[in-house]
C-alpha cells in the first residue's frame, strides 16, 4: 500500500532560497490540506501583530489529499494567510487545473514568506525549483502574464498570477489562474504583490497515487451515482444547464436578492440578468475544472449590443449579481464586460460590484457628489461601473478611494458612509439578503473570514430545500446547529480540498471514504473528518482572537439589524442575531466573547 505524504515547498523570498518539509502523519491527519493546513501553519509559525502586506506575512498555496485524484471536482486549491481587508486568518479557493499540476509538479503545499528584491515568479518544474525575473511582467494584464510566462517556461504549464489589483495592493486584490479562475475574496492578491511575487508557474507529469486504489474506485463510484442523482449536480440539473447564476430567479423569488446596495431584496430586472438568460444569449459553452461531472463553468460571447465582442469565462452567479442587483444593471454584456475587467485587473468581483454599489448608493442619497466621484455614478449606469472599475484596478482618482473596499472606502469618506457600508469584519457581503435567511445571517456574523457565504452555505437548507428544508425565518438553536453543521462540513471539505458544490449530492460519509482510500488511514471515518472541520473552524478562531477579534466582529451591517426589509418574502423582516449568537457561542462551547473555551479546545486537540 502506498504511503501517504504530504511535500511542502518553503520559499523565502528575502533569501532568495527554498527548502522541502515532509508533513508528520499527525498533523496531516488533524488538518487534512487546503485551509486546514494552511490554517495551522499560520498559527503556528506567524506571531501576531504581523501587517499583512510586510515580508513577515506567511502565504499558503495548498492541496489536499483529494487533489487530482480521480474523485471528482477535486481541481481546487486554497490561499491562507492574513487578510490586507479584514486583518485576521483568511482562506480564499479558486477551481480549474492548476492544483492538480502542482501536485503532479511533486509539491502539495508552497508556504511563501519574505519579499522579493525585485518583481519575481516561481517557476516549478518536475520538482525543480526556480526564482525567475518578472520585471517584464510587471503592470502586465493577467492574460498578458499568463501567456507571457507559458511563453518562457512550457506552453502546457499552469500559471497563478496577480494582475494590476494585486501589484498596488488593493484589499480587494484577487489571485487569478488559467486567466479565468480566482482565489477572490479577502485580498491575497496584495499580499503577493507585498512580496514582489508576480507569478506561480507550475507544470508536471507525476502520477498522484493513492493507497487503495479498488477501494477509492468503489467510492469514486457511489459517489458519481449521488452525483448523477440530484436536482443540483445532474447532468442538465439546476448547475449544469444554467451555472452558478441559476440562484438569480430563485433569490428574487425568495427576496433575497440584494438590489441597490441591499435597499431591497427584489430586483425588477433579475430575469434578465438570470443564468435561464445567459444560456438563450451570450452563452457560448459550458466549462469544468479538473474531473469535475457537473461543468457549472460558463465560457460566454457577446454578439449584440454595445459590449459586442466582449467574451471570457466565469460570468458566475456572485459577479453577475455584484454588478447587476447591486449596482442596478440589467445589461448581461455589461455585466460580462465587467467580469472580463475583474479578471484582467485581477479584482475579486464581488467586492468591487459591492463597493460600486455602495458608492452609488452614497451619489443617490447626497453623501458624495457627482463630482467628487469623477462620475455620473448612479444605480443603472452600466457606463459610469465599467469606468470605475478600471479607476479601481489602477488606484486612479476616485478609484481610489473605493480601491480597498467598503470599510476602508466609508473611513475616507466619513459623513456617515460607514452605515451603508455593507461588510463583515472588512469583507463585503455576498449576494443574499440575511434578513430572508437567518441562517446565512448568522454564518455571516461569525465567518472567520468576514462576510462569507461559502464558510456555512445555509442558503442550500433555507431557500434551495437541500438536504431538507429549513424555514428561513427560524432563530431558534435548532437553526443554530444547522449553521454550526455547515460551517463545520464546510471547513472539512475546504481541507480535503474538493468543491463545495458536491455537498448538494454528497454527505461526511463519502468524503471519509475517499479521503480513507487515499491515504490508508486506518479507521478514517465520518465522525472523524466532521471533527477536523470543528477543529479548523476552532483554531481560525484563536488567531483571529490573538490579533483583538471578539464579540464585537461577530456582527452585520447596522442595516440588516435595524431596517426591516421593505417587500417580498421578507417584508418586516430584520435579521435578530444577539440572541442567536447567545446560541452559537453555548453550542459551539465559546465564551461569550466567541472565543473557545478551554474545554472545547481540550476536546478538539488544541489544548
Ligand atoms: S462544480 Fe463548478 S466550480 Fe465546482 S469543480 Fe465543477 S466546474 Fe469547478
Amino acid at each position: 500500500m502506498k504511503k501517504y505524504d504530504m511535500k511542502i515547498l518553503k520559499v523565502d523570498l528575502t533569501a532568495c532560497g527554498y527548502e522541502t518539509q515532509l508533513l508528520d502523519e499527525r498533523t496531516a491527519r488533524g488538518y487534512l490540506g487546503g485551509r486546514g493546513l494552511g490554517t495551522k501553519i499560520l498559527y503556528d509559525e506567524q506571531p501576531a501583530g504581523v501587517d499583512p502586506l510586510s515580508p513577515e506575512n506567511i502565504i499558503v498555496f495548498a492541496t489536499g489529499p483529494l487533489t487530482g485524484t480521480r474523485t471528482p471536482s477535486s481541481g481546487r486549491h486554497f490561499v491562507v494567510s492574513k487578510s490586507p481587508a479584514t486583518g485576521g486568518i483568511t482562506f480564499t479557493s479558486s477551481g480549474g487545473t492548476w492544483s492538480a499540476e502542482l501536485r503532479k509538479a511533486g509539491y502539495d503545499a508552497i508556504v511563501v514568506k519574505g519579499t522579493a528584491e525585485r518583481p519575481v515568479y516561481l517557476w516549478i518544474e518536475d520538482g525543480d525549483v526556480e526564482l525567475r525575473d518578472a520585471g517584464s511582467f510587471w503592470g502586465k494584464l493577467v492574460s498578458e502574464t499568463d501567456e507571457g510566462i507559458r511563453k518562457e517556461t512550457h506552453n502546457e504549464a499552469k500559471v497563478l498570477c496577480i494582475g494590476p489589483a494585486g501589484e498596488k495592493r488593493l484589499s480587494i486584490a484577487a489571485i487569478m489562474n488559467e486567466k479565468y479562475r480566482a482565489a477572490g475574496r479577502t485580498g491575497l492578491g496584495a499580499v503577493m504583490g507585498s512580496k514582489n511575487l508576480k507569478a506561480i508557474a507550475v507544470k508536471g507529469e507525476k502520477n498522484i497515487e493513492v493507497a487503495d486504489g479498488i477501494g477509492l474506485s468503489r467510492a469514486v463510484n457511489k459517489a458519481m451515482k449521488k452525483i448523477s442523482e440530484s436536482g443540483v449536480t445532474k447532468e442538465d440539473g439546476g448547475l449544469n444547464a444554467y451555472g452558478t447564476a441559476v440562484l438569480t430567479n430563485i433569490m428574487n423569488a425568495s427576496g433575497i436578492y440584494p438590489t441597490k446596495n441591499f435597499q431591497t431584496g427584489t430586483f425588477s430586472d433579475a430575469e434578465n440578468i438570470s443564468g435561464e438568460r445567459m444560456a438563450e444569449t451570450i452563452l457560448k459553452e459550458k466549462t469544468a475544472c479538473y474531473e469535475c461531472p457537473i461543468e457549472c463553468g460558463r465560457w460566454v460571447d457577446v454578439k449584440s449590443g454595445k459590449y459586442s465582442g466582449v467574451k471570457g469565462e466565469s460570468l458566475e452567479y456572485e459577479t453577475s449579481w455584484a454588478f447587476g442587483g447591486q449596482c442596478g444593471v440589467n445589461d448581461l454584456g455589461a455585466l460580462a464586460k465587467a467580469n472580463y475587467l475583474c479578471n484582467e485587473y485581477g479584482l475579486d468581483t464581488i467586492s468591487t460590484g459591492s463597493t460600486i454599489g455602495f458608492a452609488m448608493e452614497l451619489v443617490d442619497r447626497g453623501i458624495i457628489s457627482k463630482d467628487e466621484a469623477g462620475l455620473d455614478l448612479v444605480f443603472g449606469n452600466d457606463e459610469a461601473m465599467i469606468k470605475m472599475i478600471e479607476m479601481m484596478g489602477r488606484r486612479e482618482g476616485f478609484g481610489a478611494i473605493l480601491a480597498d473596499g467598503t470599510r476602508a472606502a466609508s473611513k475616507r469618506i466619513g459623513r456617515g458612509s460607514e452605515y451603508y457600508a455593507m461588510q463583515v469584519k472588512g469583507l463585503e457581503l455576498p449576494a443574499y439578503d440575511p434578513r430572508g435567511a437567518f441562517g446565512l445571517g448568522l454564518n455571516f456574523a461569525t465567518a472567520n473570514r468576514g462576510g462569507c457565504h461559502v464558510s456555512g452555505y445555509t442558503i442550500a437548507a433555507e431557500i434551495l430545500g437541500v438536504p431538507l428544508k429549513a424555514d428561513p425565518f427560524d432563530s431558534t438553536e435548532k437553526k443554530v446547529d444547522l449553521t454550526i453543521l455547515f460551517q463545520n462540513l464546510t471547513a472539512s471539505v475546504d481541507s480535503s480540498v474538493n468543491c463545495l458544490f458536491l455537498t448538494f449530492a454528497l454527505g461526511a460519509d463519502d468524503y471519509a471514504d475517499m479521503i480513507r482510500y487515499v491515504t490508508g488511514w486506518q479507521n478514517y471515518s465520518s465522525e472523524e473528518f466532521l471533527a477536523t472541520g470543528e477543529r479548523i473552524f476552532a483554531l481560525e478562531r484563536l488567531f483571529n482572537k490573538r490579533e483583538g477579534f471578539g464579540r464585537k466582529d461577530d456582527t452585520l451591517p447596522q442595516r440588516l439589524l435595524k431596517e426591516p426589509m421593505p417587500e417580498g418574502a421578507p417584508k418586516g423582516k430584520s435579521h435578530p442575531l444577539e440572541g442567536m449568537l447567545d446560541r452559537y457561542y453555548v453550542r459551539r462551547g465559546y465564551d461569550t466573547e466567541g472565543h473557545p473555551e478551554q474545554e472545547t479546545l481540550k476536546r478538539l486537540g488544541l489544548a
